[in-house]
């Protein structure tokens, strides 16, 4: 296999690590103390340095505006620009508008183009997701309680939905709903589109995540929809297709975020080498001196290299062999990568003692903020099963010796 990486890649990447360093990382302190409104005004200043470097919407179809990249070429830039939490809001990449621009691009109607996908490529909007319900399994969300029935011209959408990820300040929600209760599981539920201004559209709240409430883009909203009539002519794709869709924006989604996370990895063990090398812990011996902490440098160093390929080779799958046919490359990353860079964000942590558990480095955040790696995108657990069924559906009708 070739893991070259070809010159004007190298070029992007070599920008976007300066850009990460001098710019950004210096933000952090602030990003940490202050309301993400209150640093809108920085960060927005920040997006245009991006624009007029070229660099903006790194994965996105340049007749959107965007830089045009694969999925293997993206996910190096997502790994650069993982490094820091500002990354990919500075760069134009995040979740879940990055989701909901690919599902746009490639199921909207020219009106919902125009409207919805045009100023939330270019920055100017927010959008949010909103599948996961309060009550119903998220690991299984054909069980699904919120409906939309239509009206008139109109659909009238019910239903109680949380983790709606930045939800507060976005303009439109893509709404999960049952249109279609008497079609089989899969082709129940449709994908619609909700002005997060229209009446029965209702923030009730941000959900404390891990000790921080959070607000606009930095944030996960309880929504619930009551009466909510939205016209039909915001339907997205086809009636019933809305689990399809999601899956196709599932695939690279979860691509994006496994290089994100070896971004965070790779932020977290330079800290922890750093640190290792610099703390004395005995007149002149320095933590790196210890087996122990030399252990932890070598076996993160190898894990986060193993993960690395792994996820290079999947996008490769995935845009070699198709989505359906990566699939389990596809899982074997989302937890495996989860739990490596849970591994590593703890060792890093660890090694910076007292200090590590205090916002006056970037680790504490990653700690609070990631865990939800191994829940978000399904399950560890879910990914498991899926893949150990498969495999051992493969061993039924085979004779091993
Ligand atoms: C930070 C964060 C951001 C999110 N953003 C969004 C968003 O923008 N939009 C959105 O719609 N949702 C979002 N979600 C919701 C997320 O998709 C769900 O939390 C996830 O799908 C799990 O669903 P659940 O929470 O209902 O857990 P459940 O489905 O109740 O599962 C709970 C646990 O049960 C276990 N489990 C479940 N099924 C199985 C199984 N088959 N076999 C073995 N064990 C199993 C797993 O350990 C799992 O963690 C977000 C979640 C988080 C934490």
């Amino acid at each position: 296999m070739d893991f070259a990486i070809s010159e004007k890649t190298q070029a992007v990447l070599g920008m976007i690590d300066e850009f990460v360093e001098k710019e950004l990382i210096p933000l952090e302190p602030e990003f940490l103390t202050k309301t993400f409104r209150q640093m809108l005004p920085v960060l927005e200043e920040k997006r245009r340095m991006v624009k007029k470097m070229e660099l903006w919407a790194p994965n996105h179809p340049v007749e959107l505006g965007g830089m045009g990249l694969g999925l293997v070429e993206h996910g190096l830039v997502s790994e650069a620009l993982g490094r820091s939490p500002l990354g990919h809001f500075v760069f134009g990449c995040q979740a879940p508008d990055a989701g909901n621009i690919e599902i746009l691009h490639g199921h909207g109607t020219p009106e919902q183009k125009e409207k919805f996908l045009a100023p939330l490529v270019n920055g100017d909007i927010r959008s949010c997701f909103s599948m996961t319900e309060v009550e119903m399994p998220g690991s299984n969300p054909v069980m699904m309680e919120t409906t939309a029935v239509k009206d008139g011209d109109d659909y009238i959408i019910n239903g109680q939905k949380w983790y709606s990820t930045a939800a507060d300040g976005s303009a439109f929600s893509i709404v999960m709903a049952v249109t279609n209760p008497d079609a089989p599981r899969y082709f129940q539920a449709s994908m619609i589109i909700v002005p997060t201004d229209n009446p029965g559209f209702n923030l009730v709240r941000n959900i404390p995540v891990m000790g921080h409430t959070g607000d606009d883009y930095a944030s996960h909203g309880e929504v619930l929809f009551q009466n909510c009539r939205v016209p039909q002519k915001n339907l997205l794709g086809q009636e019933g297709a809305g689990f399809v869709i999601a899956q196709e924006r599932l695939g690279p989604g979860r691509i994006h975020h496994c290089m994100r996370w070896l971004g965070i990895c790779k932020r977290a063990f330079d800290l922890m080498c750093h640190r290792a090398a610099h703390r004395l812990i005995a007149p002149g011996k320095t933590l790196a001196t210890k087996q122990l902490i030399q252990s932890w440098v070598a076996e993160s160093a190898a894990e986060i290299q193993a993960a690395r390929l792994m996820v290079l080779h999947a996008a490769w799958a995935m845009e070699t062999i198709g989505h359906k046919a990566a699939r389990d490359e596809v899982s074997f990353i989302k937890f495996y990568v989860a739990g490596i860079m849970q591994k590593v964000i703890d060792r890093a942590l660890q090694v910076h003692g007292g200090l590590g558990m205090t916002d006056d480095t970037i680790i504490a955040y990653f700690y609070r903020h990631e865990r939800a790696a191994r829940i978000y995108d399904g399950a560890d657990e879910v990914h498991k099963m899926a893949v150990s069924r498969r495999i051992l559906q493969s061993y039924e009708n085979r004779t091993v010796r």
